[in-house]
């Protein structure tokens, strides 16, 4: 046998099976070796019939003692209840749509059994267990290979048990000094560790190499593509200059280090021949506007064009009201585009972009209409990027020709990821808050919501203004979640006195505007809403923020929310009211009340719910990785990373033979082209 042979050369797998098993991308031996386990059981040992525990899971061994087979439901549909004994005692299994399998059962003949003893409706019962003829079910800790199609988790064992003669001979990315200046365990021990664990230990080790050589690859491959993507592209190209301290020197308050850092990697990127794409990350408040402004003054200057996109409509007319009255003094035109415009005012619009009198343009995804047509595009800018899909940035930036690209976000990626979902990316950080910001002060009150209606009301009376945020519902799942009507009646109860208005997704574009206006006015005092207002809105006397069944918001979007307040010089409040006991809900609570650090606080988010979950990974165009957990092994990820670029820095095409099963891994895993699809 030879790693390269086609798997057909197993015993069991013909050309049939052969196919079900490359519809999994299985095509050689060494494809089955490097397919890991999606997870493991820890079957354990065998556990009498009579001592079998609700919920948890075991294996057991029984004789069928009876079978019986429900009433006919449609095709193939008929229950099948099988009554298994031992010595110890007997126990109902239950198989929904199992009627065929009343000729396996037959009475008499003994099975393996692994599933989970649950409360049923007849009495205790196992449902669906998983079983094998007996003396074939596997003990201890099993790996579980996640196989779909015809082949089944028995088959895939049975391949891969056949295969372990080649683990000497296999190779992964890991080269031999890395092994020894981290020192890892050896692949086969690795891969014997990954596919047939015998101990708890000997699997953390073996997963240990594994993973370090999965996110060595996957950051090879990341960084290549950078690397590359830079050379080969001619972008526009500013003249080189300094017009962006001009503006600096125009702002009402002095920017802090860390902006005009990134005002300055930002210009010196557009002065280059090849286009920028750069990520600025900064938490709530720390300044991303004027940055993106002295950006587009300098683009303006050197006569070029420059669109901000961002994710609401209402934080689009804010930018624009911001930028008109900050630009058109300087003879810089700014205009405004949104998907609620009239036929006429939007034609006229679109005219005076196309013929370049226009120099900047706000709006919305409005923007990226195929019939919005730019001149002379030099700067693409989207604000509060985490909002928007992979295609529509995408798309904003095909409008020009190469123009340069920067991302604003407040959604700080901690900093082990950020090469993982921005690797083409350079990243600039603004991190430090402009001087003279006050802690808000964070109260987890449970359930004192009259409570913290007082404190709201005395902030009210010294003139400030407060933000109440409910969940947005479904009208199914009403149970005990306050909706933003509720509120608003409720709160329009208790404060006669102040002027109580409502914002809420459900309402009409223009509807919705008015109603921030008015509140961004100062013409209303408290304002409930659902989360339409999470992003950018800038209302620097609103100094509380009310949050209603707080358990329904995610960290990241509760530090969005803090964000709203703390925006002036009066001291701030959040107020989050929840009776929930659920562990995440406390978890979120509590780092809300120790912590103001967008970058603590996205690690944190990162632990509670996975980096999938948060990033959408399948979004972000990021290859499969198989074994890599990246929430936990951000250790693993940051030495991995380094050892990435350092092999890059040495050997940048991948060319020396100890990099070749590296290159052979990154071709592999990011396709030929091998640059992702930001
Ligand atoms: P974000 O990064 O959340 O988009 P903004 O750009 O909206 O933050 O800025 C928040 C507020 O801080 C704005 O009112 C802005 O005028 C003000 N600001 C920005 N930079 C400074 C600074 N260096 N000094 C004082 N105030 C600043
Ligand atoms: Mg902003």
């Amino acid at each position: 046998m030879n790693l390269k042979d086609k798997i057909t050369v197993l015993k069991g797998i013909g050309p049939a099976k052969a196919g079900s098993f490359a519809a999994m991308g299985i095509d050689t031996l060494e494809d089955l070796i490097f397919t890991f386990p999606r997870r493991y059981e820890n079957r354990g040992t065998f556990v009498p019939i009579g001592e079998l525990k609700p919920g948890e899971p075991a294996i057991f061994r029984g004789t069928v003692c009876g079978t019986s087979v429900g009433p006919y439901r449609g095709r193939g549909n008929r229950l099948l209840k099988v009554t298994v004994s031992d010595e110890t005692g007997s126990v109902n299994l239950v198989f929904f749509k199992g009627g065929y399998l009343n000729k396996t059962f037959r009475r008499g003949s003994t099975f393996d059994f692994y599933g989970t003893l649950t409360a049923g409706r007849w009495g205790a019962q196992v449902v669906h267990p998983s079983f094998t003829r007996e003396g074939e079910m596997n003990t201890g800790i099993v790996p579980v290979y996640g196989v779909s199609g015809a082949v089944s988790e028995r088959e895939m064992v049975s391949c891969q048990k056949q295969v372990k003669e080649l683990y000497p001979e296999a190779e992964d990315a890991v080269t031999g000094e890395m092994e020894k200046r981290h020192n890892l365990c050896s692949l086969e021990y690795s891969l014997s560790g990954i596919h047939f664990p015998e101990s708890r230990q000997h699997y953390a080790t073996a997963r240990y190499r594994a993973v370090f050589s999965e996110l060595l690859v996957l950051q090879t491959g990341l960084m290549g593509a950078k690397a590359q993507g830079g050379e080969s592209l001619k972008g526009v190209s500013l003249r080189e200059g300094r017009e962006e301290l001009e503006y600096v020197g125009m702002l009402p308050y002095k920017l802090t280090g860390a902006q005009l850092r990134c005002i300055d990697e930002i210009c010196r990127d557009m002065e280059k021949d090849a286009p920028m794409n750069r990520l600025v990350q900064g938490d709530v408040g720390s300044g991303k506007t004027a940055v993106a402004e002295a950006a587009m003054y300098k683009n303006a200057r050197c006569g070029y064009q420059s669109v901000l996109m961002a994710p609401t409509e209402i934080l689009a007319r804010q930018h624009f009201e911001g930028f008109r009255s900050r630009f058109e003094p300087l003879g810089i035109r700014v205009d405004f585009l949104s998907g609620s415009m009239k036929k006429s005012e939007r034609d006229e619009v679109l005219r005076s972009l196309r013929e370049g009198e226009t120099d900047i343009i706000v709006g919305t995804h409005a923007l990226i209409q195929p019939d919005v047509e730019y001149c002379r595009l030099g700067l693409v800018i989207a604000d509060e990027q985490h909002r928007f899909g992979v295609s529509q940035r995408t798309r904003l930036g095909e409008k020009g020709e190469n123009p340069n690209v920067l991302l604003m976000t407040a959604t700080p990626i901690p900093r082990t990821m950020a090469v993982i979902f921005y690797g083409d990316f350079d990243i600039s950080v603004i991190d430090e808050l402009p001087p003279g910001r006050m802690e808000i002060d964070t109260r987890w009150v449970r359930d004192r919501r009259d409570e913290c209606y007082s404190m709201v009301e005395k902030e009210l009376s010294r003139g400030r203004q407060a933000y109440v945020v409910t969940p947005l519902i479904e009208e199914s799942e009403r149970l005990n979640v306050r909706s933003a009507e509720e509120v608003f009646t409720e709160l329009r109860g208790r404060f006669p006195t102040f002027r109580v208005d409502m914002v809420h997704g459900a309402m009409k574009q223009e509807e919705k505007e008015a109603a921030m206006d008015r509140f961004a006015r100062g013409q209303t005092d408290l304002l409930v809403a659902t989360v339409v207002i999470e992003v950018g809105i800038n209302v620097p006397n609103a100094t509380v923020m009310v949050v209603e069944n707080a358990e329904r918001f995610g960290l990241a979007q509760l530090h969005q929310l803090r964000g709203r307040v703390g925006r002036g010089s009066h001291k701030s409040y959040c107020f989050l009211i929840t009776d929930s006991e659920s562990e995440t809900a406390c978890r979120r609570c509590e780092t809300m009340e120790q912590s103001q650090d967008g970058f603590y606080i996205a690690e944190e988010d990162l632990k509670l719910r996975g980096p999938g979950e948060i990033f959408g990974t399948r979004q972000h165009g990021l290859p499969d990785i198989q074994i890599a957990d990246m929430a936990r092994h951000t250790d693993i990820l940051a030495m991995a990373g380094e050892e990435a670029s350092a092999v890059l820095a040495r050997d940048p095409q991948l060319k020396l033979p100890e990099h070749r099963t590296l290159r052979e891994k990154v071709d592999r895993l990011f396709g030929e082209n091998r640059r992702l699809d930001l």
